[in-house]
C-alpha cells in the first residue's frame, strides 16, 4: 500500500472558483494490478479547460465529480510496474495529475526521454499546448508567409508559441495582447513580437487598430468576447480566425452576448473555425520534428510558472485563471 495525497473537487463553483471548491485528502493506493503502474508524480499541468470540468455540464470531456480526485496531464516516475512495457525508473507522461501518486494503466502512459528535453516541456511547449498552437496556426488558420497575425493570451502557454511560430515562419507582422505591462514587455523584448498591448489599458478594438494599421489576416483566439469582436473588425479580406479558447467567459455565470459585427464575415469573406487539439494528433510527429529543434536551439523560447507543493495547486489554478502565470502553469512535487 502506498499513501498518496490528492486534490478533490469539494463543490462546484458558481462564477469564479475559490479555495473552498477544493480539498486535499490522503488516500491509500492499492498495489498496481495486471498491466498497471504505480507512478510518483514529479510535475503536473494546470490548464484553463479544467475550469469547464468543474461545472456539471456536458462537453467534450466529462465533468469532474464532486468528492472525487481531479485529473489532468502529469509527468512522473514509475515506482512499481506490473507491465512488461515499463520498468521502475521510467519517466512517463500520463493523465493522473492533481495527486502525488497514481495507479496508471500502462496503455495510458507514454515513456519520455528525460535526456531529450527538460521533463516539464512535455507538458508545455513540446506537449499539448505546443501542439495546440501548431495545429491552430498551421492547419486551422491556414497560416501563410506574409500574413499579419494577432494572438490573444499571447504570454500564455499556447499564445506564446503561436506568436513565435508565426514570426519564425515569415509572418509580416505579429501582434499579441496580454494582461500586464510586464507581459507586454516580455512579448516584445523576449519573444520577438512586432507589437503588443495590455487589453486592460483600454478598448481592444482601438489598441488593435493602432497595432495593426494594415489590418490582420489571422486571429488566434484564446480569449473570446471583446477580443473576438475587435479581431473581426480588424480582419482583412479572406481573413481566418481559429477559435482555440474563450477564457474571458469561463467564469461567467451568464453567457455574454456574441460579437455584434458578424456581418463582416460576409463583407470580408472571413472563415472562423473552432478546434480541439485532440482532433489533430496526426500532426504530432510533424510538430515535434519542426518545433523541438527550434526549442533546443533557443530560437523558440518558453517560460514556465512553477508552483511547488500539491497543497498549493488549487491557489495556482485560481492564479492561472486570473493571469498569474507567464507561459505554462505547472505544479512541482
Ligand atoms: P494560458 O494562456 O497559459 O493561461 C491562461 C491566461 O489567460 C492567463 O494567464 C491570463 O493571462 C489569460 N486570461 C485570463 N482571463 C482573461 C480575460 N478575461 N481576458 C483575457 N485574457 C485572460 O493558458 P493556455 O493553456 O495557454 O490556454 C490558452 C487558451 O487556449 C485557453 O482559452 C484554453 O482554454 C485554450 N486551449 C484550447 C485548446 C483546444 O484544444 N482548443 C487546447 C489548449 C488550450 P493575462 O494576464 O494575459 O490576462
Amino acid at each position: 500500500m502506498t499513501t498518496a495525497s490528492e486534490i478533490r473537487l469539494a463543490s462546484r463553483p458558481e462564477g469564479w472558483p475559490t479555495l473552498a471548491n477544493f480539498s486535499i485528502v490522503d488516500t491509500e493506493l492499492p498495489v498496481p494490478g495486471e498491466g498497471e503502474l504505480l507512478v510518483r508524480n514529479l510535475v503536473f499541468s494546470l490548464d484553463p479547460y479544467m475550469r469547464g470540468r468543474m461545472n456539471d455540464a456536458k462537453s467534450y470531456v466529462a465533468p469532474y465529480e464532486v468528492g472525487k480526485v481531479m485529473d489532468g496531464g502529469a509527468m512522473g516516475e514509475v515506482v512499481e510496474s506490473n507491465s512488461d512495457s515499463f520498468q521502475p525508473g521510467d519517466m512517463v507522461l500520463h493523465f493522473k495529475g492533481w495527486r502525488s501518486h497514481g495507479i496508471v494503466p500502462a496503455g495510458q502512459a507514454a515513456r519520455v526521454d528525460p535526456e531529450a528535453a527538460p521533463l516539464t516541456t512535455y507538458l508545455g511547449v513540446l506537449g499539448m499546448p505546443g501542439l495546440t498552437a501548431y495545429a491552430g496556426l498551421v492547419r486551422v488558420a491556414e497560416f501563410k508567409e506574409g500574413d499579419t497575425v494577432f494572438v490573444s493570451g499571447a504570454a500564455g502557454a499556447v499564445g506564446s508559441v503561436v506568436g513565435q511560430l508565426a514570426r519564425l515562419k515569415g509572418a509580416k507582422r505579429v501582434i499579441g495582447s496580454a494582461g500586464s505591462e510586464a507581459k507586454v514587455k516580455h512579448l516584445i523584448d523576449d519573444l520577438g513580437f512586432d507589437a503588443a498591448f495590455n487589453y486592460k489599458d483600454g478598448p481592444v478594438a482601438a489598441q488593435l487598430a493602432e497595432a495593426a494599421p494594415d489590418g490582420i489576416d489571422v486571429y488566434f483566439d484564446n480569449v473570446g468576447g471583446e477580443h473576438l469582436e475587435a479581431a473581426i473588425a480588424a480582419a482583412n479580406l479572406n481573413g481566418r480566425i481559429a477559435i482555440c479558447g474563450m477564457i474571458s467567459q469561463y467564469n461567467a455565470a451568464e453567457p455574454p452576448p456574441g460579437p455584434r459585427n458578424l456581418i463582416r464575415m460576409i463583407q470580408q469573406r472571413l472563415t472562423m473555425r473552432g478546434f480541439l487539439v485532440g482532433d489533430h494528433n496526426d500532426l504530432q510527429p510533424r510538430f515535434l520534428a519542426e518545433v523541438a529543434p527550434l526549442v533546443k536551439e533557443g530560437k523558440l523560447r518558453y517560460e514556465e510558472t512553477i508552483v511547488d507543493g500539491l497543497a498549493n495547486a488549487p491557489q495556482a489554478f485560481l492564479d492561472l485563471l486570473a493571469g498569474g502565470n507567464t507561459g505554462k502553469m505547472l505544479v512541482r512535487l
